[in-house]
């Protein structure tokens, strides 16, 4: 009918597919995530920043089981790798 509405349709399904696309990264990064856990934890470094070489707290570990950096580091990591 008018052009402010198939306008502003256009402009949601524009975000939904920036959304789906966002989500996509997010779950290939788990994976990639979840194998690099594994291959550290294979090589024994499991449990130990891959960064900053400190301890993980455990309970880091236990409520994320592939993490490889300690909370301070996954931080900082975040903000370089933000979408
Ligand atoms: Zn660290």
């Amino acid at each position: 009918m008018s052009r402010v509405f198939r306008n502003s349709d256009e402009t949601r399904a524009l975000e939904e597919k920036v959304n789906s696309e966002t989500i996509e990264a997010i779950l290939e990064r788990d994976r990639e995530q979840a194998s690099h856990a594994a291959e550290v934890r294979a090589h024994g470094g499991y449990g130990q920043c891959e960064n900053c070489g400190e301890p993980i707290a455990a309970e880091r570990l236990e409520a994320l089981p592939t993490a490889t950096r300690c909370v301070r580091c996954q931080a900082e990591w975040e903000q370089a790798n933000r979408f």
